[in-house]
């Protein structure tokens, strides 16, 4: 279990504040009349079905989204006023992976170019190599993305995102793509980085390899539907506002787990064929 949020908190704890927002794209809203705090020190999950606003709640704290109403505060400012001082890490699948680029230079990404100079200062290149180092990527640093494994890619994303060492991490969908070894791996260090002081909001599709195990859980469906630990916002009532489906909760030895209810597709065909043979 990680560790758990933080309770005597006041304004000035919150990293991230939406003030009942509305927001979206060309006029039309993703979110309506969100109302939220991330204080820091959290690490926050946000689920919710697919198409739900999850990457546009993300993107609107980067300031790249339209607000239509109500106000989004970074670090206790308005978005667009400051510089974004969140680290990001998008989904693998908006990246377009004929781009040749190397891990070294996807992770320098992270930081921008000061002055005249086409190049990076000595000091930014040993930095990235010390994250590279951190993330087990090191090796692979003058090698092409695209022919990296999902969890390399991965963490050559969130190489890029920690250059700038960031206070807040947003991430997209981190484990999404790779195999439960590396996303033990990716939620072991995003726990450690989370120790240090670095305020992390993820969304996750996957609710109870997961979501389950954060100690904060965020509900969507293009509005905020609940928020709390994930054994008290996973109810079938909370769950079924959230996806629109039927959810069954199990609770066992400790843990929360979460199943669709089945629909009963092979019992409905064996009984089509009982029909047909009676005929
Ligand atoms: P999620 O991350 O939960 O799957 P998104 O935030 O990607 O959801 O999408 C929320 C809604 O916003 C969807 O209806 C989607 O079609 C719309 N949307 C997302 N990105 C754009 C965009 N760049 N332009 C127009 N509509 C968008």
């Amino acid at each position: 279990m990680l560790h758990p949020r933080p309770h005597d908190t006041s304004e000035s704890d919150f990293i991230v504040e939406f003030r009942n927002v509305t927001c979206g794209y060309t006029g039309a809203a993703a979110l309506s009349s969100v109302s939220l705090a991330v204080y820091r020190g959290d690490f926050v999950g946000l689920v919710g079905p697919s198409g739900a606003g999850k990457t546009t709640l993300l993107r609107t704290i980067l300031g790249s989204v339209d607000i239509y109403a109500g106000e989004v505060l970074v670090d206790g400012k308005p978005v667009r006023s400051s510089r974004p001082l969140a680290g990001y890490v998008p989904q693998l699948e908006t990246i377009d992976w004929n781009f040749p680029v190397t891990v070294e230079q996807i992770v320098l990404m992270g930081q921008a170019n000061e002055g005249w100079f086409p190049w990076h200062k000595k000091e930014v290149r040993e930095s990235a190599y010390s994250i590279m180092e951190r993330l087990g990527i090191a090796h692979l640093g003058k090698r092409q993305i695209r022919a990296l494994s999902g969890g390399q890619q991965q963490r050559a994303f969130l190489g890029r995102a920690l250059l700038s060492s960031p206070r807040l991490l947003l991430l997209d969908e981190p484990t999404s793509g790779v195999d439960i070894k590396t996303r033990d791996d990716i939620l072991h260090l995003l726990d450690e980085l989370n120790h240090e002081g670095v305020t992390v909001l993820m969304t996750t599709h996957e609710i109870n390899a997961v979501a389950a195990h954060l100690p904060w859980v965020i509900c969507i469906n293009k509005e905020i539907i609940a928020e709390g630990p994930p054994s008290e916002v996973y109810t079938p009532e909370i769950l079924g506002r959230t996806y629109g489906a039927e959810m069954t909760v199990v609770h066992h030895e400790g843990m929360t787990l979460v199943a669709e209810t089945p629909h009963q597709i092979g019992r409905s065909l064996r009984h089509h064929q009982k029909v047909g043979t009676q005929t």
